[in-house]
């Protein structure tokens, strides 16, 4: 059977306190601090107890546990934290705005508002909520981290279709298979021309900054403008990726409204160097690099379907109609086409999709369930 399997994301949330609840957090993190002394202490007295008494404790036991006692203790003091969950904290909405609710004291309840200019985690709130959390400040800054978990949609009586994703480096194609018509209903391509360019402009910075350099004649400040440089490519990607799933959102949701489930289908992690030549430029590398990969599946999975992974041999090698061998021809060899069944001048991307597809839906019977 299908399992809908629990997953969580990971949300931090800036909080925007006023300068007097901005105190009493303050007041809070310090009792906090303050008992984590307390038990730093205590605990190393308990363990020192320990030792004595009992003579299975090894030395090497007693030395863990003082480190234990150390690493508990010590790791949240480093940082002021408090710890909450749904016996003291919840969140509300107010005003067309969220805010979390903290209770400090019993009877005092703390609304403090949500930052929600630039945080694409606000949508993820939702009213009444609690799940467990801990607040922290970093600077002068107040952040919340919790985790929630993601509801996937999926009715067993429904039938599904199942849209195949292939990523590559100047496009990322997908193909809707509805089980129902046995179509191939749906082509989603995305281009990624534009994200190419900016990458490559990022990549003249980074060519500019090493002038040939090897890693360890680098200076400080080029190490850091380096990664802020990197930092910068990766955030693009992900802005690519966040693009893409949007498009390929707004088609799993139509079908989902007309009574479908839908199942997203990926590569599995080898298949992702199947292309990459060594002389790639550096661009490509990112996109076939298993970060990249990894991350545009991570972004997935968190959305409401269900993501599966399929083995990826041979998928822009075979004909998705008939399972021959194809040939593969045209400019940047994008084009390919299959003697056996006639196919002519298809798109090796979408020939591709359509493959990782047909991986799936082989192994689930009509009705979408797993067999
Ligand atoms: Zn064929």
């Amino acid at each position: 059977m299908l399992q809908k399997t629990k997953t969580y994301r990971s949300v931090t949330l800036k909080l925007v306190p006023t300068p007097k609840q901005a105190r009493i957090i303050d007041r809070n993190f310090l009792r906090v601090n303050k008992f984590l002394n307390i038990s730093e202490r205590e605990f190393q007295k308990l363990i020192r107890n320990k030792a004595k008494e009992d003579n299975e404790l090894h030395e090497a036991h007693t030395r863990l546990l003082a480190l234990l006692a150390q690493r508990f203790t010590k790791t949240a003091m480093s940082n002021l934290l408090y710890p909450l969950d749904k016996g003291n904290y919840c969140f509300i909405r107010e005003n067309n705005w969220y805010k979390v609710e903290i209770r400090f004291e019993p009877r005092m309840p703390v609304r403090i508002n949500i930052d929600r200019s630039n945080n694409k985690y606000y949508s993820d709130i939702i009213n009444g909520t609690a799940y467990p959390a801990f607040i922290y400040k970093y600077g002068s800054d107040y952040f919340l981290s919790t985790a929630i978990p993601i509801e996937k949609k999926w009715e067993e009586r429904r039938l599904a279709v199942f849209i195949g994703i292939d990523l590559n480096m100047r496009k990322h194609v997908a193909s809707l298979y509805n089980s129902l018509t046995n179509k191939f209903e749906v082509n989603i391509f995305f281009d990624l021309k534009p994200i190419d360019e900016k990458i490559k402009e990022i990549q003249r910075k980074i060519f500019m900054i090493q002038k040939g350099k090897r890693s360890s004649q680098l200076t400080e400040e080029e190490k850091q403008q380096l990664s802020k440089e990197y930092r910068r490519i990766r955030k693009i990607i992900e802005k690519g990726h966040g693009d893409f799933i949007s498009k390929l959102l707004k088609v799993a949701d139509s079908y989902w409204e007309q009574g479908y489930n839908v199942v997203f289908v990926l590569e599995d992690l080898k298949g992702i160097t199947k292309n990459v030549r060594k002389d790639y430029k550096s661009f490509n590398r990112w996109l076939h690099s298993q970060w990249c990969y990894r991350r545009f599946g991570i972004l997935l999975e968190v959305k409401p379907y269900l993501v599966k992974y399929v083995d990826s041999r041979n998928t822009s090698k075979m004909c998705h109609r008939c399972n021959s061998e194809v040939k593969i021809y045209g400019k940047h060899k994008r084009l390919i086409s299959c003697d056996k069944c006639g196919l002519r001048d298809f798109s090796r991307d979408l020939n591709a999709a359509r493959n990782i597809v047909k991986r799936i839906v082989d192994s689930f019977d009509v009705g979408g369930r797993e067999t």
